[in-house]
Formats: structure tokens, C-alpha cells, sequence
């Protein structure tokens, strides 16, 4: 094939198609997830522990596209943090939508001091988090307030959890949320406010919680959430031997495609927008 078709393919595949493209992203033991939504803009959530996300950006995004349009920190360990850093420096980061919790972590100074000197504005989220890009929607389930300048025993317990809600697709996105707020989420997507629920969980495609661990990924969570695709996103061999049998166990009762990116590298899904 001549250079010019190879070209002509690539440009024929990298043009906006309708559809949401995802990425978990094979990082090793962390997350990284790469979306390009239907208008071709791109939108990234965690980066992982280091530089690797660089190199896995580069194989899938245009080599002239320099944007991330909306940036997500989900929490600020090294393994979602850190991979962050180098993106923050190559591309043009349009805003980053993160907790603001307090933790110490040099990392996390860093991100905060690179954010700044990028110009990049910084969303930090609260029960009025409200976020449309075109079609696609972000839909918060946690934290419900501010917690900026918050410290937390367990930082696990800070991250940002969302769906992503596109047609009648929903992602969800649950950092490494831990089972006690799992239980609190479980409490509340029970309550009811006005004779209607006050706060929905359903998902067609779960990321599992921290890695697929054991202290997350609760039966009654993820029965709410019933998902008919899990993604786990940790590293072949890693020393918290995650995922845990009994979570694998647990997603395949109810059902669900597991796959993983320790066995399978990147896991690319595409969604439509129908209703
Ligand atoms: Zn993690």
C-alpha cells in the first residue's frame, strides 16, 4: 500500500464517526482512560503511575491533535496522579475536574504548580457539578459536596465517581472508592425523594473499583449497578495481587463480560448515541 493510502486510511478513521470511543488504557497498575466523543474532542480520566500514558496516547490520538479537552482526577495517589504530569506538560489542557481533597504527596504539588503554570482552569466538584460536552453528559454520584481542603484516612474514599451518559449508554466511572462509601451510595440510591429515587447507579459498563481489590466492587453496589461490561484496570503480576478472585467471581454471578487490561492491554469500546 502506497504511503498516500496509508495516510488517507488514517485520516478516514481519525474523523469524528458518531461514535464515543474509550480507551482503558494498559498503564500498568494504575488507571487511564482516553475518550475521543463523537465531535472529536478528547477527554481523559486518571493517567496512571508514570510516563507510560504518553506512549499509549501516541498510538491512538492524531499525532496534530494537542488537546484534551476536559481533564478528570479521580484522586491524587501516584498510580492515577502521576501519569497526569507529563500530559498536563505535552498537550493543552482545556480544564481538569478533580475533588481538591487534602493529601500530601509531592506529585500532587506538582499537578497542582503545572496546572497553574499551564493556565489550565481547575474544576473542583461539588453538588452543583454540571458538565455537557455536545450530546455526552456527567452525571456526579460523588462526592455530593465540596471537599477541598478535606483530609481523608483513606484517600480511596475522596475519589471522584461519575457516569458518563451518552444515548442510553452509561459509563461508570468509580475511581477507588471503597466499600463503606459504596455502602453510603447503596443507602442513598435506596432513599427516595418525592416518591422517586435520589440518586441512580445503573451502568452498562462498569470501570471496577481500585483495581478489581477486594475492599471494593461490594455485592449489593455493584447488583445496583449491574453492568453488562466490567473493565479492570491494573498490572500484570502487580504486589496487591489485584483483582481478587472473589471480585472476578462476583462480576461474572452477575453476568458481566470482564476484561482486564493486565491480560488483554488497552480495552477499546465504542458506544452510540441512539436512545
Ligand atoms: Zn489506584
Amino acid at each position: 500500500m502506497s504511503a498516500l493510502m496509508v495516510m488517507l486510511g488514517w485520516m478516514i478513521w481519525s474523523l469524528p464517526d458518531g461514535l464515543l470511543h474509550i480507551w482503558f488504557l494498559d498503564v500498568g497498575q494504575g488507571d487511564s482512560i482516553l475518550m475521543e466523543t463523537p465531535l472529536g474532542e478528547w477527554i481523559m480520566v486518571d493517567g496512571g503511575p508514570d510516563d507510560t500514558v504518553l506512549a499509549r496516547m501516541g498510538g491512538i490520538m492524531p499525532y496534530y491533535e494537542r488537546r484534551i479537552k476536559v481533564m478528570f482526577l479521580s484522586h491524587p495517589h501516584a498510580d492515577h496522579i502521576n501519569g497526569l504530569l507529563g500530559v498536563i506538560g505535552r498537550y493543552e489542557v482545556g480544564s481538569i475536574v478533580m475533588s481538591g481533597v487534602k493529601y500530601q504527596y509531592a506529585g500532587y504539588d506538582k499537578f497542582y504548580r503545572l496546572a497553574a503554570e499551564r493556565g489550565v482552569p481547575i474544576i473542583f466538584v461539588d453538588g452543583s457539578f454540571d458538565l455537557r460536552l455536545g450530546k455526552i453528559g456527567f452525571d456526579l454520584i460523588y462526592p455530593e459536596r465540596s471537599l477541598q481542603g478535606i483530609s481523608f484516612d483513606n484517600v480511596n474514599n475522596s475519589s471522584v465517581v461519575f457516569r458518563l451518559i451518552y444515548g442510553v449508554n452509561r459509563v461508570f466511572f468509580s475511581g477507588d472508592l471503597e466499600e463503606v462509601k459504596e455502602a453510603e451510595l447503596v443507602r442513598q440510591a435506596g432513599a427516595t425523594v418525592h416518591g422517586r429515587a435520589s440518586l441512580h447507579l445503573r451502568a452498562d459498563i462498569l470501570k471496577a473499583g481500585h483495581h478489581g481489590s477486594k475492599t471494593s466492587n461490594s455485592e449489593d453496589f455493584v447488583r445496583l449497578i449491574s453492568p453488562a461490561v466490567v473493565v479492570i484496570s491494573c498490572g500484570i503480576d502487580n504486589k496487591f495481587r489485584h483483582p481478587f478472585a472473589g471480585t472476578l467471581e462476583r462480576f461474572q454471578r452477575l453476568g458481566a463480560a470482564v476484561h482486564r487490561t493486565d491480560l488483554e492491554g488497552d480495552v477499546a469500546l465504542s458506544l452510540d448515541g441512539k436512545k
